[in-house]
């Protein structure tokens, strides 16, 4: 819709982003591809910095190689050339306070704006190497105008694109708010406003984009942090008394095929995961939706937990589900319960997006007549074409790596299903409490016994031929190992030829005696199934690997994790690849080969050398917080944050924890929330929660 004119009846959410001069069909293409769809996404589309450009730095006090915001009057130009290919365009700037020349490459169009006689502010590096120079990033002429926007003040800085800038961005959204913020309605009652001391929306707003100071930035940031968790965790707990109101599957109490289960089982169970299935015993059994998470660490032993409560609902004559992330995962899943239902006839089917179509077909069928009780799978299986006549029960192993939407897609295909998701990264309980308030918490805080903890070393490249000595010792006394290469800037090519010449390397090099092979992403499902079973027949010495076995992979007799380049992984996934190995009762090895050289990096290898605790490794995770990936957050499959953090703000959490409460204990449906809900609603559909 291209309409310019100001209507006042419209909110900021209706009004197209071409409404904002200097926009057209193709720059409004590229802000969608940014998730800006309207007036209103500008003003949520906040800052991922800031830089402070307010102060004018005096030119008697400029040190070399500081970036510096620096205020002048043009007192003559020059353009030089020394090469073909480059243009300075210099321009000498005097004040009060001295002189220095402003220096731009290959920008000679300038000579038309920049003339001598025009006072600008310009922001960049200083350079005294041989004169008295700026390299200018930003600058904007001085108006008398009440405002300068890029330099001269906090600016905000954006994610953007190759074609919309940061500093388009500023611009734009300088605009939109000019014309439009005094339109955005205030969600929040007065109440709570006053009570919490907040800033207004419109001002917040306002001051998140352009800061008057640090000060009321931070206000400003802490009213927005404050809304969005009060309507996440509002969303949430909405939704659970949704569901605490339903009638769910009432699972038979019967326990003939469940004891026989554990009867044939090759261990006994832990107390913990005892303790665990008769916490799910009582929620199949009951009328109220199970929906619980089971926490435990990686090798805790959640699997037999799952295939326990499924067995369960076959029991009584339901279907049961179990969804993977991976398919290596899945197709692990899919033997080892063959395995262990044969005796109580069982067989469960595999279905996969490379399941072929005659297949595929055959398994629809039977699963859509109820014939088959156990379907083991992959995102595949959250298709439309996936139609089961009595779904009772739903497992997602490894939630973490699934979104909310594909949870409810599951649970979309029975009758309000039992549902519990598996998870091995350990959060803190604060957070949980947060994240998953809307289902219930049991842990598995014990390993089977027998485990050895895992003996963890970080070696550099020039230890190299220590950490081939353990791999041969390893494998003359008849264990496995895994070799482990990061991606490589996401380009799968690249990584696989990445782990191909690495082993080609070791095969012709150092290892010419052993089996080797490659296992990545890229292989056909068969090719990955003969490979990870070669290797779980012990065919296989050495498996070099990008991430694909990250998640949930388990073969006992592997011993040895070699992770290439550690630094590149966080903490989370260190862990997870750690997982793989300490799975029997050898003692187990994992070497994280780095040349670590960030702070960050150093601190991340010294944890994981010292702890095999998820919950430990998680904590000190908190604490170093280098950039990327914090534990595990980033994959809770969450609806996204725009400006809390779930770390850092914590303290907000808690307070919005408690005023939600209070608010629902005296009924959204009161009219000073009637604004406030509807907020509450839009977040609710964007995440596709019904109310
Ligand atoms: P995770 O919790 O990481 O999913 P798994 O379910 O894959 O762990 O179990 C890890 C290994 O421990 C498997 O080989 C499994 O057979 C074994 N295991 C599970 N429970 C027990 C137990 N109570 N005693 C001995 N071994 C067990
Ligand atoms: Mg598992």
């Amino acid at each position: 819709m291209r309409n310019k004119s100001n209507r006042s009846n419209l909110k900021p959410l209706e009004i197209g982003i071409q409404a904002i001069s200097g926009i057209g069909p193709k720059r409004e293409k590229e802000l969608k591809r940014l998730g800006i769809n309207n007036v209103a996404d500008l003003f949520y589309y906040f800052p991922r910095r800031y830089e402070d450009r307010s102060q004018f730095t005096p030119l008697d006090r400029l040190i070399n190689n500081t970036n510096v915001t620096i205020q002048g009057t043009i007192k003559k130009t020059e353009i030089v050339r020394p090469k073909k290919s480059l243009t300075i365009y210099k321009a000498f700037l005097v004040n009060e306070t001295g002189s220095i020349i402003a220096v731009w490459f290959n920008q000679p169009f300038l000579k038309n704006v920049l003339k001598a006689g025009t006072n600008i502010i310009a922001s960049g590096k200083v350079d005294l190497k041989f004169e008295r120079q700026i390299i200018v990033s930003d600058y904007e002429i001085c108006r008398s105008e009440p405002e300068q926007l890029h330099t001269g003040r906090i600016i905000p800085v954006y994610w953007g694109s190759e074609k919309i800038t940061s500093k388009l961005l500023r611009e734009i959204i300088y605009k939109a708010k000019d014309k439009y913020l005094s339109q955005m309605e205030e969600t929040l009652p007065p109440e709570i406003i006053d009570k919490y001391q907040l800033m207004s929306l419109t001002e917040a707003l306002s001051e998140i984009h352009f800061p008057s100071d640090f000060d009321l930035l931070k206000k400003a940031r802490y009213r927005l942090v404050f809304e969005e968790l009060l309507v996440l965790q509002l969303s949430i707990k909405a939704y659970r008394k949704k569901i605490e109101k339903l009638r769910g599957v009432k699972h038979c109490k019967d326990k003939t095929l469940t004891d026989k289960l554990v009867e044939n089982l090759p261990f006994s169970l832990t107390e913990a995961q005892k303790k665990v299935i008769s916490q799910i015993e009582h929620d199949m059994e009951s009328e109220k939706i199970m929906y619980r998470l089971v926490q435990g660490d990686v090798g805790a032993g959640k699997t037999v937990v799952a295939v326990w409560a499924l067995v369960k609902a076959i029991n009584g004559g339901f279907q049961g589900v179990l969804m993977a992330p991976t398919e290596i995962l899945a197709e692990q899943h899919y033997l080892n319960l063959q395995k262990i239902l044969k005796p109580l006839e069982i067989s469960p089917v595999l279905l996969t997006g490379n399941t072929p179509i005659t297949e595929k077909k055959e398994i629809l069928n039977s699963v859509s007549q109820g014939e088959i009780k156990l379907v083991i799978g992959t995102h595949a299986l959250i298709q439309n074409e996936v139609i089961f006549k009595n779904l009772g029960l739903i497992i997602i192993d490894e939630q973490h790596r699934f979104g909310v939407k594909q949870r409810l897609a599951l649970q979309e295909k029975g009758s309000n299903p039992d549902v519990l998701v598996m998870t091995a990264t350990p959060i803190p309980r604060s957070l949980a409490l947060t994240l998953y308030c809307d289902m219930d918490l049991s842990i598995i805080d014990e390993l089977p016994p027998g485990r050895k903890e895992v003996k963890t070393y970080h070696l550099s490249e020039k230890n190299r031929q220590q950490v081939y000595n353990l791999i041969n010792r390893e494998i003359k006394n008849g264990h496995q190992v895994y070799i482990v290469c990061p991606l490589v800037e996401e380009s799968e090519r690249l990584d696989l030829e990445n782990v191909q010449r690495l082993a080609d390397f070791l095969k012709s090099r150092i290892f010419p005696r052993y089996n080797i092979a490659v296992l990545h992403g890229r292989m056909t499902r068969s090719e990955k199934e003969s490979i990870m079973n070669r290797f779980r027949n012990g065919e296989i010495n050495i498996l070099v690997t990008t991430t694909v076995i990250e998640v949930g992979v388990d073969v006992p007799n592997a011993t040895v994790m070699v992770i290439e380049n550690a630094e590149r992984f966080g903490l989370a996934q260190l862990h997870q690849l750690r997982g793989r190995i300490g799975r029997g009762h050898a003692q187990s090895y994992c070497i994280l080969v780095s040349e670590a050289k960030t702070e960050v990096a150093k601190a991340r290898m010294e944890v994981m050398c010292r702890s095999n605790d998820g919950f430990i490794i998680a904590e000190e995770d908190l604490k170093i917080r280098g950039p990327g990936e914090i534990f595990g957050i980033k994959q809770h499959g969450l609806p996204d944050l725009k400006i809390a953090d779930l770390i850092l703000d914590q303290p907000i959490l808690a307070e919005t924890g408690r005023l939600v409460n209070q608010i629902l204990a005296e009924g959204l449906d009161l009219p000073k929330y009637h604004k406030f809900k509807m907020a509450v609603e839009e977040k609710i559909k964007n995440n596709k929660i019904n109310y």
